[in-house]
């Protein structure tokens, strides 16, 4: 695993000044899942603006991810759907699973610089998520995705529209991010990347991103199962 599985050093990171994290499966755990509840919402939607069974609207959902890069891109795409109507309806859920937590609260607060929430879902969705947290004011902003024009990550362009609007100098910025075709952009402009993968599968899960598709290991710095003792090693 070489430096993959190595803990990080303050110095690696001593020059950042923006801090950069995806919101879902990055700042809460891969086993609360939020994004199953999404996703069902998501088939509910098609299921029932195209008139058809579950069974069906899954595949066609499905299908759109694949080709489009996000359900609502294929859905504006083909079938002309109200982007605010969708995404109110897909974000529609229950963030009772996420619990106040302290200690990652803490560890992004007394970290030097600015930190944003860069999220392929809707403002009201991170503020949510992160509110629930307890971690939302330690925020300085949160760019979404209308913001990014529903241009989802791994699309450059989307994150051109983030670095400009933010001004960021993506030579002492870092990026955290639970999917490895999201770190390639990140890491090809000069930012420090780190994986975050699910708790106690940290087997089973780095075979997978090794073999991802498009996705070099080059294009990841570190990855970890913990982001707050991750955080935490950083500033000490
Ligand atoms: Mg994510």
């Amino acid at each position: 695993m070489n430096k993959t599985a190595s803990a990080p050093s303050a110095a690696d990171f001593a020059h950042v000044r923006d801090w950069v994290f995806d919101l879902d499966n990055t700042l809460y755990p891969h086993h609360i899942d939020l994004f199953a509840q999404i996703d069902r919402n998501m088939t509910a939607y098609v299921s029932e603006l195209l008139q058809m069974d579950p069974a069906e609207a899954k595949i066609l959902q499905k299908k759109y991810y694949h080709d489009h890069g996000t359900t609502l891109a294929g859905l504006m795409t083909h079938h002309g759907v109200d982007p605010n109507d969708f995404l109110a309806r897909a974000h529609a859920i229950d963030y009772s699973a996420l619990l106040p937590d302290e200690a990652l609260g803490e560890a992004i607060k007394a970290l030097p610089g600015r930190k944003f929430i860069f999220t392929n879902g809707t403002v009201a969705h991170a503020e949510a998520a992160a509110r629930a947290l307890g971690i939302l004011d330690n925020f300085d902003d949160i760019f979404d995705i209308v913001a990014a024009e529903y241009q989802p990550k791994p699309a450059g362009i989307t994150y051109d529209k983030f670095m400009s609007l933010n001004r960021v100098d993506t030579k002492k910025a870092a990026m955290f991010e639970d999917l490895p075709r999201n770190l390639m952009v990140p890491k090809a402009l000069g930012m420090k990347t780190v994986l975050l993968v699910p708790r106690n599968l940290e087997t089973i899960v780095l075979e997978s991103w090794e073999r991802a598709e498009n996705t070099e290991p080059d294009n990841i710095d570190f990855v970890t199962d913990d982001l707050t003792g991750f955080l935490e090693r950083l500033v000490s």
